[in-house]
């Protein structure tokens, strides 16, 4: 199929990202690597005075197949063996790794071209993308992704839109700037498109409308909901009939799982015949329903491969990708050399179908924890209708949501308040010993000025409140500790 280019959102640009200038010595920085040029030009330190010469890494080998989790033996048959050197053998690109005197030297503002070309592959492979012009940029991770994110798009007082409840950091990055954000409801599927509509078909005409939606599609936190295929779709239309643009934060993009199912004996986990068909299974992507350059997307390796690494990835057009280029070149200048050569290193040799066998292999880690967390709640949580559990399909939290208006002393001790109880469960579920966390620390409820209608910020469900734990963080048998724990406490706090 042929696809179009991208159009031209520059419109979308605060004046921030207008008034920046392409650094003048980040445009003659390639010809550093040019044997006919005598650089002189830039502060770029001798690569025979970096201290490391080079640099030796052991991963597991593909396909991986007693699962992964296994540490490698050093023998040649389960052990992926990365071995940088200090010096370029042959021109930037041909090799599959980063040297380190390239790695660790100034330059490459978008990312080494090894870590580049894999992750370009791997996003042609998953998305299947319907315009031309796009490319990809090494980011430090999803949270550096969405502080740049702000820059590029945002003045103080504009809003943008999240979830209801969404990630505490980015609510605060974007505040922080005095930037609204403007909630939208959400239920166990994610975003409701028809009140996103609802909001900005009755958006206060006094008021700038919103230039983005931060959305967080996949295993969302902290709600753990995923977005449906039909809703992305939805939401896609509503962004062109309300023109705003959509930035995907998917960090869990991969945690995806079968759906819960709590009969035991009917329980098992898919299998794939091919990659593709791994592939088909995923769900679909904004940024592979997006014909116009509207979307951007941000992945991290930070949850399939270690947080540490700080090494990320937006996609968008190339007319946004070098915008954010030119931030990165006066603030972070690029993602850490190590991590780069490292990373790069590890995946060029791993392949694309490597690294999908990895992913493949965290699916059936994440399945299973899922299945421990969601068994242990449907054994500990007293039955009753007061508690509310959407087994998760991806991510790595679940949550438990809570009608507060059944607590016995609702009214009386709480004076009606929702937040009450949740404090009061909150504390309750310290002292017995276990730490889940309150869905307030996550509500977005900035307004715009003047403000929206008070039908726009309607609760949908008012009295009720909900906690969030994460099956990602502990062995299966604290896991089950831990549900136990949070059954008792609330067996006791509403007197069941
Ligand atoms: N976005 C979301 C939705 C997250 O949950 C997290 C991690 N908790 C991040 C971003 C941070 O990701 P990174 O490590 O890539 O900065």
């Amino acid at each position: 199929m042929t696809v179009g280019e991208a159009q031209d959102f520059s419109r979308f640009f605060s004046a921030e990202a207008k008034a920046r200038k392409s650094s003048p010595l980040k445009t003659c920085i390639h010809l550093f690597q040019d044997p006919n040029i005598t650089f002189l030009g830039g502060g770029l330190p001798l690569s025979k005075y970096f201290p490391w010469d080079n640099l030796k890494v052991e991963s597991p080998l593909p396909p991986f197949k007693n699962g992964i989790g296994h540490p490698p033996s050093g023998d040649a048959e389960d052990t992926c063996l990365v071995h940088v050197r200090r010096d370029e053998t042959t021109k930037a690109g041909d090799t599959i790794d980063v040297p380190l005197s390239r790695a660790l030297q100034y330059g490459h503002s978008q990312g080494q071209p090894e870590v580049l070309s894999f992750v370009r592959e791997h996003t042609g492979l998953v998305h299947d993308m319907k315009y031309s012009d796009w490319d990809v940029m090494a980011t430090t991770g999803n949270t550096g992704a969405w502080e740049s994110t702000l820059r590029i798009f945002c003045e103080k007082g504009d809003t943008i839109l999240t979830e209801q409840h969404t990630f505490s950091s980015s609510i605060y990055a974007a505040e922080a700037q005095g930037i609204n954000v403007f909630p939208v409801p959400l239920d166990d599927n994610g975003i409701i498109p028809e009140r996103l509509e609802y909001i900005l078909d009755n958006w206060n005409p006094e008021a700038k409308k919103p230039k983005l939606l931060y959305t967080i599609p996949t295993g969302q936190n902290p709600t753990g909901s995923s977005l449906s295929d039909d809703r992305k779709a939805e939401i896609y239309r509503i962004a062109q009939k309300h023109d705003f643009l959509i930035l995907e934060d998917e960090p869990y993009y991969f945690l995806q799982m079968d759906k819960y199912e709590q009969d035991v004996s009917k329980r098992k986990t898919t299998t794939f015949d091919s990659h593709a068909d791994f592939i088909a299974s995923l769900t679909k992507s904004f940024i592979s329903l997006d014909t116009e350059g509207r979307v951007i997307r941000a992945d991290s390796f930070s949850k399939v491969l270690g947080p540490g690494t700080r090494l990320g990835w937006i996609v968008a057009s190339k007319q946004i990708v070098s915008t954010y280029v030119r931030l990165h070149e006066m603030t972070i200048q690029n993602p850490s050399g190590f991590s780069q050569s490292i990373v790069g290193g590890t995946l060029n040799r791993w392949g694309q179908d490597g690294y999908l066998d990895w992913l493949i292999g965290l699916r059936v880690e994440y399945n299973e924890k899922r299945d421990v967390a969601i068994d242990a709640l449907h054994k500990y949580l007293p039955e009753t209708p007061i508690f509310h559990v959407n087994p998760p399909i991806a991510g790595m939290f679940f949550t438990i949501s809570i009608d507060t208006s059944k607590h016995p002393e609702f009214a009386s001790k709480y004076l009606s308040k929702p937040e009450l109880v949740e404090q009061a469960i909150y504390e309750k579920m310290i002292e017995s010993g276990v730490l889940i966390v309150p869905g307030a620390w996550f509500k977005a409820d900035g307004d715009t000025q003047p403000p929206q209608p008070a039908e726009n910020k309607k609760e949908l469900d008012p009295t009720r409140i909900f906690f969030r734990g994460t099956f990602a963080a502990v062995p299966l048998d604290k896991l089950q500790e831990g549900i136990k724990k949070v059954g008792v406490a609330l067996k006791q706090e509403f007197q069941l």
